[in-house]
């Protein structure tokens, strides 16, 4: 009788717990465990940003995206990999005049020239509909060989204007968590932070430098920590750097 009472009272504890375990965070979505809504901050971005991400980034618990679009107030997510005939994009590109962050053949560096034509052209409306639209960016989330599949599988998305991030820029990620050190390797979220920084810097320009990103910067400092969280689950990880810190 009394194993009997014990084993019952184990098999409800087993079952609370995975129970517990799989409480989702009703902010986020995301397991309690590996909330990030202490990770996201307010920002009051005037660019709209829309975020086209590759199915397979959705699961993705380190992908960068759900901070971003968390955190600023004007963005939205549109999931998929062909983006012709899309109807959540084709009501963007009725609404918005749409530049595309990807370093494709046609892109321009985003310097003080392209900038002054993408908002003269925003200013010098006249009576053009078209030219009237406000200025919102589209970035593909994806690892490059999936960003590349998206861009060539959309003509839609070839027919977009292309700016990518000056070289001082482009270059400074601090995206740790995937093995993605190398050259031009931004997340998505600091590609997004960067290329807002300076589509709004308006005479500011000059100052944008990858620690100085204007009101973006808090949502840089949170991804800092954010990387360090996931790195956190990773104890060979959290070994080799403490073996590095000795030497
Ligand atoms: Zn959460």
């Amino acid at each position: 009788m009394m194993s009997k009472v014990y084993n019952d009272y184990f098999i409800d504890c087993a079952l609370i717990y995975s129970f517990m375990s799989r409480i989702l965070c009703l902010t986020c979505q995301r397991p309690k465990k590996a909330c990030i809504c202490a990770f996201t901050t307010e920002i009051n971005n005037d660019i709209h940003v829309v975020i086209l991400q590759h199915p397979s980034e959705v699961s993705q618990t380190k992908g960068t995206v759900a901070l971003l679009a968390k955190s600023l107030q004007s963005c939205q997510v549109i999931v998929g990999e062909v983006f012709d005939g899309d109807a959540l994009l084709l009501e963007v590109l009725a609404q918005y005049h749409a530049v595309l962050l990807y370093p494709g053949e046609q892109a321009q560096d985003l310097n003080q020239k392209v900038l002054f034509a993408l908002t003269e052209r925003e200013n010098n409306s006249g009576d053009d509909e078209v030219n009237r639209k406000p200025l919102c960016l589209v970035i593909l989330d994806g690892t490059w060989k999936k960003a590349y599949r998206m861009f060539m599988l959309s003509k839609t998305l070839q027919r977009l204007p292309q700016i990518c991030l000056p070289e001082y820029l482009a270059n400074a990620g601090q995206y740790h968590i995937r093995k993605v050190a190398k050259k031009n390797a931004l997340s998505s979220l600091e590609a997004s932070c960067y290329a807002l920084a300076l589509l709004e810097a308006g005479s500011d320009f000059e100052n944008i430098s990858p620690d100085k990103v204007g009101k973006y910067q808090p949502l840089l400092n949170k991804f800092q920590e954010f990387n360090r969280f996931q790195l956190s689950f990773r104890p060979e990880q959290s070994i080799t750097s403490r073996k590095s810190d000795d030497s």
